[in-house]
């Protein structure tokens, strides 16, 4: 299939071309089609498929079609996405898609001065890409008029409700205007997203392309079982080994990501660290070396990785497992992206392997395990409890989208953990003992 066969306008196929696109991804070969026919979507597809241009290049195309007084600008789309990272970069691909369009986009969300997005706003805008609580901040300063959208897109549902979006997503769903045309992504599809789904979505068409909770055919995954505290000695042994020169680490606490940091450099490997404590200008620089390879090393956890979109990323390493398993499926589905092989590495220690099993449930299939030479492990380590600390909890219930409550939901999300090892602990031996099956 070719993108021309697509019936997109030819300015949108002058923008696609240049961006070197030869033809469209499986989301895109399927969502465009059903899009153009005014149709909500229900899509189940991870980052990494192209989802965004699947929404939003018929997005583009629906809006050409509607004439509109030159000069007019109103908020016309509107796409919520749950992470500042993630809007921009949607906010950065409808820019690329739309540059020779006579649209006006603009990207809101916290962090960062609300001044500067009311003047942009106020300016006119088309299209706008937001995180749900500086709109509704927006909204309740009447600085934002939302009567006139037609076409809404809730990316990466799932983790807005992670997130604990829900509340604001309901708010903003009510002051959207009725008639409109819906799309809702998700990677995984949860009782909570059916029911999201059933509210928002009217008639929806299903499209899934990666089978569900299912990890990416063309990433390659792999365990070293290695004691905790080599981990970093491992990681600096197999960035050498390997001369990986863009690596995404993830680790489940800010507090370990900066620790990181500061030994990776004790070892000579440029990387730097992005989390929820760092400010937005920290986050974009580190984003930006990392892009063009100024730092071969970007630690995250989880909520900051989210809008990291990088094409090719060859290697994501997990530092730490997570310990909701459907986060280790979107933290390796930063690797291999668009139709690109990439190798998703994790350093398991002993007290992981409940984890470890939890994950391999999910995938429907074991991981392969690798004991790397000189990092044998140590046979009379016994498990010990993790500590789901700092940045490790945002479950559902959880932080709102102001950071409130952060306390509050680790303490509770910690003690409710189906993983916690205290239940772990039980019968557990060692690293070798235990995984001798493999
Ligand atoms: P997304 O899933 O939207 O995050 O997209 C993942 C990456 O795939 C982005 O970096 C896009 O630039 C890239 N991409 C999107 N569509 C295509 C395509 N048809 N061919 C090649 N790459 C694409």
């Amino acid at each position: 299939m070719t993108f021309e066969s697509l019936n997109l306008h030819e300015k949108i196929l002058k923008a696609v071309a240049q961006q070197g696109y030869r033809s469209p991804t499986p989301i895109q070969a399927k969502a465009i089609p059903i899009i153009l026919a005014r149709k909500d979507v229900l899509a189940g597809a991870q980052t990494g498929t192209g989802k965004t241009a699947g929404f939003t290049l018929p997005m583009l195309e629906l809006m050409m079609k509607k004439d509109i007084k030159k000069g007019r600008h109103q908020v016309r789309s509107l796409i919520l996405t749950p992470t500042r990272e993630l809007s921009a970069q949607v906010g950065e691909d409808i820019a690329t898609y739309s540059k020779y369009l006579p649209f006006t986009s603009a990207v809101v969300f916290g962090g960062v001065g609300i001044n500067p997005q009311i003047a942009k706003i106020k300016k006119g805008v088309d299209i706008l890409v937001a995180t749900p609580g500086r709109l509704l901040d927006l909204v309740a300063q009447e600085k934002l008029d939302l009567s006139r959208v037609e076409f809404f897109v809730l990316d990466e549902a799932d983790r807005m409700l992670d997130m604990g979006f829900i509340h604001d997503i309901k708010k903003v769903l009510a002051i959207l205007p009725p008639r409109r045309q819906n799309l809702l992504f998700s990677a995984t599809f949860s009782d909570d997203i059916k029911k999201l789904a059933d509210k928002l979505l009217n008639n929806p068409t299903l499209i899934e392309v990666a089978k569900r909770n299912q990890s990416a055919e063309n990433i390659s995954q792999v365990v070293y079982l290695v004691d905790k505290s080599r981990k970093r000695e491992l990681l600096s042994h197999l960035i050498r080994k390997g001369d990986w020169y863009q690596v995404l680490v993830f680790m489940r606490t800010k507090h370990g990501a900066n620790k990181l940091v500061k030994e990776l450099t004790k070892d000579n490997i440029n990387s730097a660290a992005i989390h929820g404590n760092k400010s937005q200008t920290a986050r974009t620089k580190a984003l930006k070396d990392f892009k063009e390879k100024t730092i071969s090393v970007l630690v995250a956890t989880d909520i900051a990785a989210r809008g990291i979109d990088i094409d090719q990323l060859p290697h994501v390493v997990n530092y730490e497992l997570p310990n909701i398993s459907e986060d280790y499926v979107h933290r390796i589905g930063r690797t291999g992206r668009a139709g690109n092989s990439g190798e998703a590495i994790s350093l398991v220690c002993v007290d992981e392997l409940d984890y470890l099993k939890n994950i391999e449930k999910l995938i429907k299939k074991p991981i392969k395990k690798i004991y790397e030479d000189g990092f044998d492990v140590d046979a009379t380590i016994k498990a010990e409890p993790i500590q789901n600390g700092r940045g490790g909890a945002r479950r559902k219930g959880g932080g709102n989208s102001r950071g409130k409550n952060q306390s509050k939901t680790q303490n509770k999300f910690g003690a409710n953990s189906s993983n916690t090892n205290s239940q772990g602990q039980r019968g557990r031996g060692n690293l070798r003992k235990q995984t001798a099956k493999y």
